[in-house]
């Protein structure tokens, strides 16, 4: 049975890369009719972010990649938040330790520093491993008696519990995405699994989790490759079965150079988080895709493209599409590139997909002078004019013109269509427009059309000043649509005074 997590740290706002991470989960499990949980791993206590959870919690929402356990949601292997878990933490180390896989270890900060120096200088790295640990330098309980050790701990003394890495093996195993993977145990730390404060690192508390959890799959981002091997030796260590592993290649920015950065993102205008994040501390403002007006189904869609592609040309791929064709065996271990042309290129497309109704009511939402006009007629003018939209915040310049009269003529326009027979014409034209009973596009069209056929004027002399009249510029859909949608009162109202 297939059981996959995601488990963020609640220490900032989710990276779209964390979305990203979430959504090949949320694929994996659904293809495979499994389960999605989110666990929120906040062991952590001198990173935790306030509000970083909720944060969490309402992207994967607004996405609309829901999980089916988590923190207050079918408790079944919960609680999913390991602070409420510490207790169950401590019997592992304690086991671990018992069975000699891990130690106490009783140096401070000061003296692993002078250690790494002294390393230095002899033009080593330190590594905290066999090579160090037994030769009573550093103060551990493998060099220290038992009494001494509890004596230590009695006193209060700093400690922390280490994994004791094996010497001279290799960790074999495979990862789905890159294949067999192979580490010299010789390169590993012996690294902290419980600290003195009671908590458990990250890798202790990740395994732990995994295994009671029932995970039968770990995907995540390659940045936790490096912890595999150690993750790995834990499992071998407790006598539990590994789950698969794949690690996701790394989002890169624009240039195809470096890991995408909220930095170099903001230098372009887009955003790297899905929803708008204030910092509690500093105030500052990051931006996020639903802010910046991107459509849940525009993000899932490219964010589903960095890493994965279905090997064939579609490009365009609703959730339960990608349900179906998402594998991870079509997932690459090259970087993925972002592209913020293709972003908006999708949000596009998303956007001719929207109801012009609920389009409407975000677009009223954002324009005070949409305030008292019906709800109907904004839809009928959205869906005149979205083919030309890529956001909603860009719908008001498409589309003032049918709400509210021109207060001014662009200035190149009007020198363009304003000729000395312009008035003439145009009272010609109001004439027309006003006898006109039945005010349809078909209507208007031939009146004008035939009056300026029969007298031999030019297309443009009447069309352009008519166009500029209306809009206050010359472009927008076609000229009497445009009168039909804003009616008749209206249409005469903008000429007279284009005139006047
Ligand atoms: N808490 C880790 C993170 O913040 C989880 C890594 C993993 O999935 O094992 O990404």
């Amino acid at each position: 049975h297939v059981r996959v997590r995601f488990a963020p740290s609640p220490t900032g706002p989710l990276h779209i890369g964390g979305v990203r991470t979430a959504l090949f989960n949320y694929l994996f499990a659904k293809k495979h009719g499994g389960d999605f949980v989110l666990r929120i791993e906040d062991t952590d206590q001198n990173r935790y972010i306030e509000g970083a959870e909720d944060y969490i919690i309402e992207s994967l929402n607004w996405c609309g990649i829901p999980f089916d356990e988590g923190p207050a949601k079918n408790d079944k292997f919960g609680p999913y938040r390991q602070s409420e878990r510490q207790e169950l933490y401590k019997t592992y180390a304690d086991k671990l330790i018992e069975d000699g896989k891990a130690y106490f270890a009783f140096d401070t900060p000061d003296q692993l520093d002078a250690h790494r120096k002294q390393h230095e200088a002899e033009g080593k790295t330190f590594i905290y491993n066999w090579h160090n640990r037994e030769k009573g330098r550093l103060i551990n309980s493998l060099v220290l008696s038992k009494e001494e050790t509890d004596a230590k701990i009695a006193a209060g003394d700093h400690f922390v519990v280490r994994f004791k890495s094996p010497k001279d093996q290799t960790v074999s195993l495979t990862d789905i995405v890159r294949g067999e993977i192979k580490i010299d145990t010789n390169t590993l730390d012996d690294k902290i699994l419980f600290k003195s404060d009671g908590m458990p690192t990250y890798h202790l508390a990740n395994i732990v989790d995994d295994h009671l959890m029932e995970i039968s799959h770990v995907i995540r981002g390659e940045e936790w490759l490096p912890s595999l091997a150690l993750h790995k030796l834990l499992y071998d260590a407790l006598d539990w079965k590994a789950p698969e592993f794949a690690h996701l290649p790394l989002i890169l920015n624009p240039t195809g150079k470096g890991k995408l950065s909220k930095r170099h993102a903001s230098k372009l205008g887009i955003p790297v988080f899905p929803l708008e994040w204030v910092n509690p501390e500093t105030k500052e403002v990051s931006l996020g895709f639903r802010e910046e007006g991107y459509f849940p189904e525009a993000v899932i869609n490219f964010l589903a493209f960095l890493g994965w592609n279905p090997g064939t040309e579609q490009e365009l791929y609703n959730i339960e599409q990608l349900i179906k064709d998402f594998d991870l065996d079509k997932v690459q271990k090259g970087g993925a590139r972002f592209d913020p042309d293709k972003t908006k290129w999708f949000n596009h497309h998303y956007m001719q997909q929207q109801l012009d109704i609920e389009l409407a009511h975000t677009f009223k939402s954002l324009r005070p002078e949409l305030k008292d006009i019906d709800i109907n007629y904004v839809a009928l003018i959205i869906g005149l004019i979205k083919e030309r939209a890529t956001f909603v915040s860009e719908f008001w310049d498409l589309s003032h013109y049918f709400f509210i009269a021109p207060d001014n003529y662009e200035e190149k326009a009007s020198k363009k269509a304003i000729k000395p027979d312009t008035i003439e014409y145009m009272q010609k034209a109001i004439e027309l427009i006003a006898a006109t009973r039945e005010f349809t596009v078909e209507n208007l069209q031939a009146k004008i059309k035939d009056w300026i056929t029969e007298h031999n004027i030019g297309f443009g002399k009447v069309m352009m000043p008519l166009r500029l009249a209306l809009v206050g510029a010359l472009r927008g859909p076609d000229v009497f649509e445009i009168m039909f949608m804003i009616g008749k009162n209206e249409t005469l109202k903008r000429i007279e005074s284009f005139i006047g």
